[in-house]
């Protein structure tokens, strides 16, 4: 029995993927049954890292989605038209599908599902988190039977990058991610990494894996690392930790018979240095997970590049291949319930102002006595006690003051603040950012 293949892109995951399927030998033995049957790409005279004869090379994507030959179609494409509309295809025809897209998923997940459930057949999208790191299917089934109470990821391995030279070299983010792109570390256009929006689709599907139920990715708050100065990476280190790219998922606790609650972000943090997270550096990601009975668990590796994404891929391939192989028909439209994504509800997140944490602020003040004071007395008549307040220097005139505060709902910190930016001694909040 072999299995074909429909591989839509051969770019670095697609090429990564023909690689791994073409060279079965020490694999597990269901590789060698699976057959790179076509392939499509947008420009068929360009030059191939991979022996993949011309013959099979289509432009007609929409051919291989709906081929009757094709039983897995492999979306490899990137952004959100056509792959969505291919996937759709795909399934309509009744193909299974593994995609690599965390923009159309966690986009498109209902609609994708939905039909997918119609259909009876599989969506499988392991290489979407986490590149090579198996973060999807343990969340669907070998930690399934815990009550998650957290992930917190760091899933974007280009800000990861750029936050870790800048701690090593105490150099600032334009400089680094300037150098990022001459090395190929960041796209031309970083928008997407350096803002959070690609932390932002990755930390809205593993909510949606772990809390069972369906997320909207607007609602999903997100801010990048564009305004972390060398200054706060210092103070940070100083302090006894690092600046990382964080993406949480948690449940909230809330007050008996009130419907659950999720929080659902993305921003810098200053994360302990004894936090294992604190300790994934350079390109590498990693997702920690808490969860009930488990505990603690963390998954760490390699979050992209063609070969680590590949694996992901092709054992999403190898899944479906397997089960295909010991069903005598192809599944129902009663899938296997932990390969199928099944949620009905959305999940309810709360909003930013509900959030309940630890914040770190550099003001920039007048050089006069008493505004440590003035500080003081704003946090406290909203609540905010401080855990510590150090005046660390001075930029130019101006005196630098750095505060780290114990847990505080986010929305009395706020008001703290505007009461701040209303004193006379208070030039400007330099920075502003959580703390784990
Ligand atoms: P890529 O290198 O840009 O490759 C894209 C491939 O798709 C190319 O082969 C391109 O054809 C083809 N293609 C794109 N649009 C097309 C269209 N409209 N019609 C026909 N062919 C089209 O992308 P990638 O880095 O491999 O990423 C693929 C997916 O994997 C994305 O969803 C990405 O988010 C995800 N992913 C990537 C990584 C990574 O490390 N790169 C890690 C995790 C997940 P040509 O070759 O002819 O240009």
């Amino acid at each position: 029995m072999s299995f074909k293949i429909g591989l839509l892109g051969l770019g670095t995951v697609g090429t990564g993927t023909a690689e791994i399927l073409l060279s079965p030998e020490g694999r597990h033995p269901l590789v060698q049954e699976l057959e790179i049957y076509r392939v499509g790409v947008r420009d068929i005279s360009k030059p191939r890292d991979v022996q993949i004869s011309k013959e099979i090379l289509t432009t007609d994507l929409e051919a291989i989605a709906k081929d009757p030959e094709v039983d897995i179609v492999v979306e490899l494409l990137g952004g959100l038209e056509p792959a969505r509309s291919l996937i759709l295809k795909a399934i309509a025809h009744g193909k299974h599908v593994v995609t690599a897209n965390k923009a159309v998923i966690s986009r498109f997940a209902e609609e994708i599902y939905d039909a997918a459930n119609e259909k009876g057949v599989y969506v499988m999208l392991e290489a979407a988190v986490g590149g090579g790191i198996p973060i999807i299917q343990p969340l669907k089934q070998t930690l399934g039977v815990n009550r998650i109470q957290a992930i917190t990821g760091i899933v974007n391995g280009t800000t990861n990058y750029i936050l870790t030279r800048m701690q090593n070299e105490g150099a600032d983010f334009a400089d680094v991610l300037a150098d990022a792109q001459k090395l190929g570390y960041a796209e031309a256009d970083p928008t997407a990494d350096v803002e959070g929006f690609d932390a932002a689709d990755k930390i809205a599907i593993l909510a949606s894996l772990a809390f069972g139920g369906r997320i909207k990715l607007e609602e999903v708050y997100h801010e990048g690392i564009s305004k972390v100065g060398a200054a706060d990476i210092a103070y940070a280190e100083k302090l006894g930790f690092v600046i990382k790219l964080l993406a949480v998922a948690k449940q909230m606790t809330v007050a008996p018979n009130q419907p659950e609650q999720l929080q659902v972000r993305v921003h810098p943090t200053l994360v302990p240095k004894q936090h294992p997270l604190a300790s994934v550096s350079g390109v590498y990601n990693a997702i920690f997970v808490e969860g009930d009975p488990i505990g603690q668990v963390m998954f760490y590796g390699r979050g992209a590049g063609a070969g680590p994404t590949a694996s992901a891929v092709v054992s999403d391939i190898l899944n479906i291949a397997s089960i295909l192989k010991t069903v005598s028909q192809p599944p129902t439209p009663i899938l296997h319930p932990l390969l199928a994504c099944t949620h009905q509800h959305y999940c309810q997140i709360a909003p930013m102002d509900e959030l309940v944490t630890r914040f770190y602020a550099r003001f920039l003040t007048n050089d006069s006595p008493g505004v440590i004071g003035h500080l003081g007395t704003a946090f406290g008549n909203q609540g905010v006690s401080l855990e510590s307040v150090v005046q660390t220097g001075f930029q130019g005139d101006l005196a630098e003051i750095v505060v780290v505060t114990h847990d505080v709902r986010e929305g009395n910190f706020r008001q703290a603040l505007a009461e701040i930016r209303s004193l006379e001694a208070v030039d400007s909040i330099a920075s502003l950012l959580r703390v784990l």
